[in-house]
């Protein structure tokens, strides 16, 4: 089941400016219901209509850059949900994406030393821990200390983490499993027992320090289905957070050392689990990039990058026949839904599990909050729209949540934990991913 890749350098390199895209906007309103900015601000500058009007004020020279452009311009998830509502097809995300890049450098200081520190451990993050394996696994691994050894507790008891106003970005701290349970896959691992594809396996960088569950059952699934998974080395992360957020020549580095670590040439497809790095690898060629003189390079690795779920479905997925008994509300990721258009393929899978009960999940398509480190940049606001789903979660009678982008599950678990202080009844939700239901069936 070979790939047949054969776009041009041409086709990849195809892009409109952002002011050709801000003209394609007929200002008709109907993107402003389902972002999420807009529903909880309520203000015209905090809707994508607002934000591509202020955009093009900017690029017409109508418009300064003052920290109240950078507020409204900062606060947008890029859930992209303007997008699947646009009749006129605005490429909101790119627009964003490429605005936020070109103005990045010339951002108002921030005024506090609260904001100044974020700034500052943002960009350290991105540019110095994503990329760098060891190190995440040292900070995981010291998160790790910090939750099992007590000094939580005491922090949280002193009151030192109100003190110094952390408790709200303490609580989305994912808890963490042991390090046994976050080791790398194999460079290889062979099918279970007919093979019927060869996948190469995009680990990603924080997802498999975070939900290591999600990456094992994941794997798992696709050798039940018959794939040869390779792990390519010398991968690193997609760089997803770094083009969201303006740091694009950080995001090319990345993006070239991904195109060096994997040669779609060499099998059927490259696999992802993650909804948001799915996206923006699917993305690398408009990105677009030459390395070594190949400029055909990104719009063929593009090309071959498979949600996990699509590529199941698309395959033939092997019938799962072992039970599992759970009623599972499905949340859509924005990047899954909206950056790749798939919603069927994974409510096909969860539908063919036995004994499993789908049920209605209330506004299933609106985000969730996380959005990258958007919960940490705009905790206050993410709080907001995280406590909307918590309560469709509520409504929806689920036992389990499935979602398929690790951001996701670990944003939705830390809303549960809060809210089942006020309603201990939503401390039993599991929130995983739609591959450890699928992996379950097949090993049960
Ligand atoms: S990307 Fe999301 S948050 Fe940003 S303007 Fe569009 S709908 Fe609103
Ligand atoms: S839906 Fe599209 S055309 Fe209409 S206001 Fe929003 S961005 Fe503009």
């Amino acid at each position: 089941m070979l790939l047949s890749v054969e776009t041009s350098s041409t086709d990849a390199a195809v892009g409109r400016s952002r002011y050709d895209i801000a003209r394609d906007c007929v200002h008709c309103g109907l993107c402003l219901q389902v972002c999420p900015t807009y529903v909880h601000l309520g203000s015209e500058a905090d809707s994508p209509r607002g934000r591509i009007y202020l955009m093009r004020a900017h690029d017409e020279g109508r418009q300064e850059v003052t920290a109240a452009l950078r507020e409204h311009l900062d606060l947008c998830l890029v859930c992209r949900a303007c997008e699947t509502a646009c009749p006129s097809g605005v490429q909101f995300g790119s627009m964003m994406e490429e605005f936020r890049a070109q103005l990045r450098p010339s951002w108002p200081a921030p005024t506090t030393w609260r904001s100044r520190l974020q700034r500052a451990l943002g960009r350290w993050a991105l540019v110095q821990l994503l990329p760098q394996p060891s190190r995440l696994r040292m900070v995981v691994g010291l998160l790790r200390a910090y939750q099992v050894s007590g000094v939580a507790a005491l922090a949280r008891r002193s009151g030192l983490l109100r003190a110094l106003r952390l408790e709200a970005t303490e609580a989305l701290a994912p808890r963490v499993a042991p390090a046994s349970k976050r080791r790398p896959p194999p460079p290889l691992l062979l099918a279970h027992g007919r093979r019927r594809a060869r996948v190469l396996w995009l680990r990603g960088c924080v997802a498999p320090e975070l939900v290591p569950e999600a990456q094992d059952a994941s794997i798992e699934a696709l050798r039940h289905n018959g794939c040869e998974v390779v792990t390519p080395p010398g991968q690193t992360c997609c760089g997803a957070l770094h083009f969201h957020t303006g740091f694009h020549a950080e995001g090319m580095v990345l993006l070239e050392r991904n195109l060096r670590a994997f040669d779609p040439r060499d099998a059927d497809a490259i696999v992802v689990n993650a909804a948001g790095c799915g996206s923006t690898l699917k993305e690398y060629a408009r990105l677009g990039h030459d390395v070594d003189g190949d400029t055909a390079q990104a719009a063929r690795f593009a090309a071959a990058v498979r949600d996990i779920s699509e590529f199941l479905d698309d395959l033939g997925l092997e019938p799962p026949r072992g039970s599992v008994r759970a009623r599972v509300a499905y949340d859509e990721p924005c990047h899954l839904l909206h950056g790749q258009g798939i919603s069927a393929a994974p409510q096909r899978i969860l539908g063919a599990i036995p004994a499993l009960t789908p049920v209605p999940l209330p506004h299933a398509d609106r985000c969730c909050g996380s959005a990258g480190i958007y919960n940490v940049q705009h905790p206050v606001l993410a709080a907001e729209i995280l406590a909307d789903k918590i309560r469709c979660i509520a409504q929806s009678g689920a036992d389990t949540v499935a979602t398929g982008n690790p951001g996701c599950i670990l944003q939705i678990r830390s809303g549960l934990r809060r809210a089942a202080v006020a309603n201990p009844g939503l401390a039993g939700i599991r929130v995983v991913h739609p591959m450890q239901l699928l992996a379950a069936s097949y090993t049960s």
